[in-house]
């Protein structure tokens, strides 16, 4: 069975038993600032598992593409990628786990279905502990379906409680084994998670569930990896075809983290390497590939082939990345072009035993990268200094272009600044008016004018453009105070500033909000600067709303 057949299968079984199809999201979350990829398929459905309606009704089926950073180091064994798709049908209030099992049951080995050998399935269930009761219900069901007892284990938290780690809905869950290997997960979700630890029910009771692609086609082709089945194996056999020597985990490596990074950039919204966030995860991933790439005696630049394979192989069923296959090729061949210039001598610089912020700094390597490298020479690398003279050298470099450059910021006379707060209501009434889905793309400001880039899909209307120019003179006439805290990255979040969430190393970042201190108008991460009373603008008018590209309007204003 093919990976394609796979996925028909199952959306077919699941159709047949009421579920409505639903697109796979974007791996970049659009609403969530305490994750960097979406990881399972839970993610984009949050808001629903909370209560609210989807408007594909209660009972859904899917794909999703997933990436797991958190899975790396175990990257070259025979189950696990970074990037990986995970097939899950819902039910948002609607079935629970009599349900989810039976048909998890049935789709495992019915002979229409995928027809496995009971014999060789087995199942774990939660065991309970202080918090949350053992899950004696699912065991009776399996049993019921026929699973005998000594093939139901109950297992810990660890592996049969999911949630996120940020709290929000969550679950005992129960996992389904095929010769030893887990596939699938039924999640029962019926707690949230609140931010002081503590669990309460959940409005509905849903079931997630989240079956491997890649391992359930190798099982069921009887193979011992998910390197052995297409479309990796194609990926895997043209990287041995660049090779000059033999390395199996090389290999596998490369062909995992260059898929990965061929879906980061050709996503929806898809993104370039970077020292931040996810831009710094993907540049991690291409030089990690990079590396291996060298100890298999690959010279030559390599990384925008695998991607152009990776494009060919899964565009079918991924149309995004053959729309963003030039971007993609381009941003193998600039990164690489980059990496290339410096690793010959970083490497060599290593073996000095060269300080890894310098091997960061001067030789773009991630300090990942060359705590792998020590780790292969039995050696350890002081992560906290490292950690300290990031962010010395992160405030020095921000001293120097302070209210310049960060935020677009050109020049600082009394008009920009006042273009500058103006941006920020701008970009809460939009958010007011077109959804939550709207988020900054990029700004730039002139003397004359203001520029917006933000997420949204469709032009907007005359009446929407009105009724934003409307929300940002109302909070002009009402003359609400501008503020400016310094606060953590943490801190941050948690009050729901908007922003780019540009470093993980704890240091303090500004936040803007505008208007009432515990109800803010506007609240954004952002170094300045502002006005200090919105009164101080004059009247605003959009003169201009455009595409700029793919999901992504530009607006240009004035205050006059
Ligand atoms: P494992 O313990 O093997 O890492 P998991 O418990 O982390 O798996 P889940 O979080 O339950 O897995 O994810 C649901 C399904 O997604 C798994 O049953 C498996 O089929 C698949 N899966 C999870 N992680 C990976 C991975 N890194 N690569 C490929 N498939 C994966
Ligand atoms: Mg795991």
């Amino acid at each position: 069975m093919t990976t394609r057949e796979l996925k028909e299968k199952y959306f077919e079984f699941f159709k047949q038993n009421g579920h409505k199809a639903i697109p796979s999201a974007s791996l970049i979350p659009e609403n969530d600032p305490t994750v960097l990829f979406t990881t399972a398929g839970m993610h984009p459905l949050v808001p629903y598992l909370l209560g609210e309606k989807h408007p594909a009704g209660d009972k859904l089926v899917d794909v999703q593409k997933c990436i797991r950073t958190g899975d790396i180091d175990e990257v070259g064994d025979d189950w696990h990628l970074t990037f990986f798709e995970m097939l899950g049908n819902w039910g948002l209030g609607s079935y629970w786990k009599k349900e989810a099992i039976e048909m998890s049951w049935e789709f495992l080995t019915g002979k229409k279905w995928l027809g496995l050998n009971k014999k060789k399935i087995s199942v774990s269930v939660f065991a309970g502990d202080s918090e949350i009761p053992k899950d004696e219900e699912s065991a009776e069901i399996w049993e019921l379906v026929g699973v005998p007892k000594d093939r139901i284990k109950f297992l810990g938290r660890e592996d049969n409680f999911w949630g996120q780690a940020a709290g929000g809905p969550c679950g005992p869950c129960s996992e389904m084994f095929y010769d030893g290997i887990e596939i699938w997960n039924d999640v029962f979700m019926e707690y949230n998670k609140l931010d002081d630890g503590n669990y309460e029910p959940l409005k509905q009771k849903n079931v997630d569930t989240g079956m491997g692609v890649e391992r359930t086609v190798a099982i069921l082709n009887g193979k011992k990896s998910v390197f052995d089945v297409e479309p990796l194996k194609s990926i895997v056999k043209k990287v041995q075809e660049l090779a000059k020597t033999k390395n199996t985990k090389a290999e596998r490596i490369i062909a995992d983290h260059l898929r990965a990074a061929t879906f980061i950039m050709g996503d929806e919204r898809g993104i370039a390497p970077s020292n931040v966030e996810q831009g710094y995860v993907l540049r991690r991933l291409i030089r990690r590939a990079i590396r291996y790439g060298k100890k298999l005696g690959i010279e030559k630049s390599f990384t925008y082939e695998i991607g152009k394979l990776v494009i060919d192989l899964m565009s079918d069923e991924y149309p995004e990345l053959q729309k963003n296959k030039d971007f993609v090729i381009e941003q193998f061949i600039q990164e690489e072009e980059k990496f290339g210039k410096t690793l010959e001598k970083g490497l060599k610089e290593f073996e000095k035993g060269t300080d890894p912020f310098i091997l960061f700094t001067t030789y773009g390597f991630p300090i990942e990268m060359t705590e792998e490298l020590a780790r292969e020479k039995g050696m350890k690398i002081d992560r906290r200094k490292f950690e300290e003279d990031f962010k010395k050298h992160q405030e020095l470099s921000r001293t120097a272009t302070a209210g310049k450059f960060k935020s677009g910021l050109a020049d600082n006379s009394e008009q920009v600044t006042k273009l500058h707060t103006a941006t920020h209501l701008l970009l809460a009434a939009l958010r007011k008016v077109l959804g939550d889905h709207v988020y900054q793309k990029g700004s730039n400001i002139t003397v004359e004018r203001l520029r917006l880039d933000f997420s949204h899909k469709e032009k907007m209307t005359a009446e929407q453009i009105k009724k934003v120019e409307d929300a940002v003179n109302e909070v002009i006439v009402r003359d609400l105070p501008v503020n400016c805290n310094e606060v953590s990255l943490e801190k941050a979040k948690e009050i729901g500033a908007m922003g780019v969430f540009e470093s993980k190393y704890g240091d303090k970042v500004k936040v803007y909000s505008v208007g009432m201190s515990d109800c803010p108008y506007s609240c954004e991460i952002c170094a300045g600067p502002h006005i200090t009373k919105t009164g101080q603008l004059g009247h605003f008018k959009i003169i201009k709303e455009e595409a700029s590209s793919a999901g992504v309007r530009r607006i240009k204003a004035i205050i006059k």
